[in-house]
């Protein structure tokens, strides 16, 4: 039984009463046709509220309002120094509503609270640091060496319509890291949440109304994924497309994009490796990797899901990860002494599960976990999985779940090549004293983040994105804003 109960109506009515709406124009609207769809609590697996279920018909009016209000200048055209006082604005309204947007993420996504407000303060900074950029946005002069002299310039101007596709795992965050750039570079925006977890969305874009983006500059269109989704990745008056999800969705993205070639971002899948060497410092060592996987029941891109250990200290980090995954209380994300919350639907649970089973098949000791928690709610228990074959299922793919496969290693090429051996290309980790082989393995990773003795460590200022099938471009730091710009070269005869 789950130890704390929480009290959904009080917590959706203090955010907005009633079924939601989603946001066109400026004004909160239904989809034309009426339809909607269930909104679920995963922490009991009950429905919380519905969403309007966004169609082509209701993703090209938000579009056409973007377009609108970018052809009329209304955002692009205000001064930046005001612009930039507007998404401050922005990042202190969300302060200001921390706590309930916490409670909102935790009800809807089910993570532990204190995950959750970390996340939301994620969100308020980004609007914070792109505040800062409004008003630094600047092109270039050249010397030319043309026949004639010329004064030679590059403007930097926004790309325009801004499509935007969020997955489920950090909702308001990852929407934020979107609008909040885009909005900096001048552009107009569309966001389509994910069907899961649409309702910080939906709250923050109440908030960016209050703040002041004027209406049209932001829209919200809620629905499912194959009609939503590709209603906007498809509509050829969207500019760019900013997408955080799965490979598998990445690729349609990819495709749908190429009616008008549309500038497309991907921050996909991953399967971070965590390599510990001989002379890490255990202690820290264990805790950061426990860390690494099992935060938001390991619901993470950049999640460190494979653990290769130096054999001569494999047992003991092996066991010491074992030891904290069978001590963590598995609970509601409203109960503050709960470390592991829920995963996020039952499909993604039936996902997960079988993911462990075929683990076992291909070789793998469970020496921690395992099994599903509580009969409610879709909750699994922190695992690890030891020796699995080096080709098993459980290795090679994202699992998205609190689940880590363990491998000992020899030698430091032995170890790379492990490392390497993925399609993926997101993130990876290195624990050892040697300053050295940190470095050397920092250069030789394939991985668009390193982190040395430490895991997960982002910050908006840090470029974020991934090798290989895990992403195209970046978001946060200068490289988020530049997707969000175009460049044009002015040659001026004089
Ligand atoms: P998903 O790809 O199923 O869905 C992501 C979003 O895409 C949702 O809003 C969904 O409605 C939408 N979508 C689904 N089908 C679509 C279609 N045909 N056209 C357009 N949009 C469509 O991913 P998910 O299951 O919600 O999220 C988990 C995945 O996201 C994992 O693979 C995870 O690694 C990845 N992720 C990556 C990052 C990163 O920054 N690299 C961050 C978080 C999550």
């Amino acid at each position: 039984m789950l130890a704390v109960a929480h009290d959904t109506t009080a917590i959706l009515e203090r955010a907005r009463s009633g079924p939601r709406l989603m946001l066109i124009d400026g004004q909160w609207v239904e989809a034309l046709g009426g339809e909607t769809f269930d909104v679920f609590d995963p922490t009991v697996g009950k429905v919380i509220t519905t969403c309007p279920a966004g169609q082509k018909v209701d993703v090209d009016r938000a579009v056409a309002a973007a377009d609108r209000a970018f052809q009329k200048g209304v955002w692009r055209g205000m001064l930046p120094a005001e612009r930039a006082k507007i998404l401050w604005r922005v990042g202190e309204l969300i302060d200001k509503h921390h706590k309930e947007l916490t409670q909102l993420e935790t009800l809807n996504n089910g993570m532990p609270a204190e995950l959750g407000g970390y996340t939301i303060s994620f969100g308020a900074e980004a609007f914070r640091y792109y505040a800062g950029w409004c008003t630094k946005i600047s092109g270039r002069t050249a010397e030319t060496s043309t026949p004639t002299k010329m004064h030679a310039y590059t403007l930097r101007e926004p790309v325009g319509v801004a499509g935007m596709i969020t997955p489920w795992n950090s909702p308001l965050s990852l929407a934020a890291t979107k609008l909040a750039p885009a909005l900096a570079a001048g552009c107009s925006c569309v966001l389509k949440p994910a069907e899961e977890t649409p309702l910080t969305s939906l709250r923050l874009a109440e908030l960016m109304m209050e703040a002041g983006v004027p209406p049209g500059v932001v829209n919200v269109v809620t629905g499912l994924g194959h009609v939503t989704g590709a209603a906007l990745a498809q509509n050829n008056t969207v500019a760019k497309i900013a997408f955080t999800g799965s490979g598998e969705v990445g690729k349609s993205i990819v495709q749908a994009a190429s009616g008008n070639l549309k500038k497309v971002t991907l921050e996909l899948g991953g399967k971070s490796p965590v390599i510990v060497f001989d002379d890490a410092m255990l202690d820290a060592t264990i805790a950061g990797a426990a860390g690494g996987i099992f935060v938001n029941s390991g619901q993470v891109c950049v999640a460190g899901s494979r653990l290769y250990a130096h054999k001569k200290v494999f047992d003991r980090v092996v066991g010491g990860i074992a030891d904290i995954a069978k001590s963590m209380k598995i609970g509601s994300g409203f109960d503050p002494t709960a470390q592991i919350g829920p995963l996020i639907s039952a499909k993604q649970l039936d996902r997960v599960m079988s993911l462990i089973g075929s683990g076992r098949e291909q070789g793998a000791e469970v020496v921690a976990g395992g099994r599903k928690a509580f009969d409610s709610g879709y909750f699994v228990e922190p695992t690890v999985l030891v020796n699995p074959r080096t080709d098993a299922r459980v290795v090679k793919e994202e699992i998205f779940g609190p689940v880590l496969t363990a491998l000992p290693f020899d030698d430091i090429e032995e170890v790379i090549k492990a490392a390497n051996d993925t399609t993926y290309g997101l993130a990876a980790s290195v624990w050892t004293r040697d300053i050295s082989r940190a470095h050397t393995l920092a250069s030789r990773l394939q991985a668009g983040m390193v982190w040395v003795n430490c895991e997960l460590v982002t910050d908006v200022a840090m470029p974020f994105g991934g090798y290989k099938q895990s992403g195209w471009g970046h978001e946060f730091g200068p490289e988020g804003l530049d997707a969000y710009l175009q460049t044009k070269s002015v040659f001026v005869q004089l």
